[in-house]
């Protein structure tokens, strides 16, 4: 009889590392959190904590920007990121030298979009799905035609511009590259510099949430023109401000202005923006599904 295979899923963020060895998300064996160091001692730390265990292949969903083109002799090298010490950082290939299985890699929010799309059976109907992370940064995963997207690069859908009334938000944005891009107005660092208070303070009652459900609904409103998705799915620190989504459901509604004849936007808006349904773990047994579909 055949054994099931135990798989490892890390997703690396700027602040933390999240591993996990598992079956699947309702059979988690071993999990572990650590603080983003150096790259040498937090991948070293990573790789300590997978060879305790058999796996039998890898997903490994570090921050980007991220070289996922594998014709490129920079290949899964983190590239120009703000984050001191980690250009240039290479998960992907320290992970090759140490284990002789099957290793995935892909962006952290690519890996969340394929965690939800793949463990999800809601989601698991459908041919597209979107997921976007709207916390220290903003950017989003898509998956289209049951695979996730990419081109050139990986998309950058956190960087794209929206509609800013300078009389309406004065606040110049934050995005290095871009200052008002989608990112630069709307990610958790801007709502807390635009209102001069950490943004997982304020209110509930703040008028912060109802200008950030207009920047978010505007984005979404082009996703949805663009890619028509079947689900979009919004994650990170900001989104966990759950009046958020009735506001965004309401103004995307407002903004496509019956255009898109589709019942799911008419009349299951509920059903069409949601959380991530594996709550903060969509990112980590997202890297765990694309190494159990490396082998497969
Ligand atoms: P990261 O993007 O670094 O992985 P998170 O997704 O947790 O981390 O996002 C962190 C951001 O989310 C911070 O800017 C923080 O202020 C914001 N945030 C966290 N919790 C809340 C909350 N309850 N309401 C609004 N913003 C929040
Ligand atoms: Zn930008």
């Amino acid at each position: 009889m055949s054994q099931k295979n135990i798989y490892g899923g890390l997703e690396g963020g700027g602040t933390k590392f999240a591993c996990v060895v598992a079956y699947g998300p309702d059979e988690i064996i071993d999990e572990t959190r650590f603080p983003t160091t150096t790259p040498e001692e937090t991948i070293a730390k990573a790789i300590t904590f997978f060879k305790r265990h058999a796996i039998a292949a890898i997903g490994l969903a570090p921050f980007g920007p991220l070289d996922l083109n594998p014709a490129s002799p920079t290949y899964g090298h983190i590239t120009a990121t703000p984050k001191p010490g980690w250009t240039g950082a290479n998960i992907c290939e320290q992970f090759r030298r140490a284990f002789d299985i099957p290793i995935a890699c892909e962006l952290d929010v690519g890996a969340a979009a394929f965690g939800e799309y793949y463990w999800r059976p809601e989601n698991r109907r459908l041919d597209s799905l979107v997921y976007f992370t709207i916390g220290t940064g903003i950017g989003a995963g898509i998956i289209a035609n049951r695979r996730l997207v990419h081109g050139l690069v990986h998309p950058e859908a956190g960087h794209f511009r929206i509609p800013h009334d300078w009389t309406v938000d004065p606040y110049a944005g934050n995005c290095p590259f871009h200052g008002d891009c989608f990112e630069g107005l709307a990610c958790g660092p801007a709502i807390s510099q635009r209102w001069g208070q950490s943004a997982d303070k304020l209110t509930d009652e703040h008028p912060a949430w109802e200008l950030e459900a207009a920047y978010i609904a505007s984005a979404l409103t082009s996703v949805i023109c663009i890619l028509s998705p079947q689900r979009i799915v919004l994650g990170g620190g900001v989104m966990q401000r759950k009046q958020l989504f009735p506001a965004i459901r309401h103004k995307v509604q407002e903004l496509l202005n019956g255009y898109i004849p589709s019942p799911v936007i008419m009349e299951r808006m509920d059903e069409y923006i949601v959380p991530p349904g594996l709550g903060h773990r969509s990112g980590v047994l997202g890297a765990v599904a694309l190494a159990k579909v490396l082998i497969e």
